[in-house]
């Protein structure tokens, strides 16, 4: 039963950097997946590929069995993503900044489900608030609710905790352990080993756009 599937997926940026190099990965229902690597390792090329940013030079990607190309939107409509950078506006309420990005994807409007991801974000009470009013970690939160607006199958994170403090580290790292109880996909990159030992089921370590290695975490630290 697999979520996601990549097969030789291949990216040669126009300046001629490999960035990925046939690639092969399934992810299944309901695991985190970590992608560890060092920096330049094609983990952000990969994540945007799936997310529809980038095109792919070769390969393909299914999403719950949606090809990428013929089925684009249903694919798209099943990821999530949050980016690295900032994709949210300050001065725009918690509430409306994530009901707007459901809307984005045509869907019906469901307050109940909303209401859910905020308060499983623990942003309920903050959802009249102006994000520049709030925290460094809560508008991270802003905006992973903002990628789970639309009900997506799968959750991408791209360095979840780049730049960010121990405190708040372990705030995220309990976050997305309560959206993997909800059933939900989710795929991080990190450069972290800690982060990929604490949150992911398995892992992926990728160097110079090669998948080298996909453990069982178990297994992984083992060899660590
Ligand atoms: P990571 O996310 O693991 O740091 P990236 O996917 O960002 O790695 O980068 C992989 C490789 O591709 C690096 O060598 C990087 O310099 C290169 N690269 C990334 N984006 C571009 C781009 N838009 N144009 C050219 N080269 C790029
Ligand atoms: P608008 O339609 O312009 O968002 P509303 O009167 O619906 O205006 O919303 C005012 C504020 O109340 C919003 O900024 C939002 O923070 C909050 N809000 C709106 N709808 C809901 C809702 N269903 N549940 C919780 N908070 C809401």
């Amino acid at each position: 039963d697999v979520a996601l599937s990549i097969r030789g997926l291949r990216k040669a940026y126009a300046s001629g950097t490999e960035a990925l190099k046939a690639v092969d990965l399934d992810i299944a229902h309901g695991e985190i997946f970590a992608l560890l690597g060092p920096n330049g390792a094609g983990k952000t090329t990969l994540i945007s590929i799936v997310c529809g940013l980038v095109t792919a030079t070769g390969g393909e990607v299914l999403v719950n069995g949606c090809h990428w190309r013929d089925q684009f939107k249903a694919a798209r409509r099943q990821i999530g993503l949050v980016p690295q950078e900032m994709n949210i506006d300050v001065f725009e309420p918690v509430w409306n900044t994530v009901a707007f990005s459901r809307e984005l994807f045509g869907l019906k409007r469901d307050d109940a489900y909303l209401e859910g991801v905020l308060k499983d974000l623990t942003l309920w009470d903050k959802r009249k608030a102006i994000l520049k009013e709030l925290s460094g970690g809560m508008k991270r939160r802003v905006m992973i609710a903002k990628a789970l607006a639309h009900e997506p199958k799968i959750l991408f994170l791209d360095e979840p905790t780049a730049g960010v403090d121990v405190e708040l580290r372990k705030e995220m790292w309990a976050m997305v352990r309560k959206l993997k109880e909800r059933g939900t996909t989710i795929i991080l990159t990190t450069h972290y080993i800690e982060e990929a030992e604490e949150m992911a089921d398995r892992v992926g370590v990728i160097n110079k756009g090669e998948l080298i290695l996909v453990e069982e975490k178990a297994e992984l630290m083992k060899k660590l």
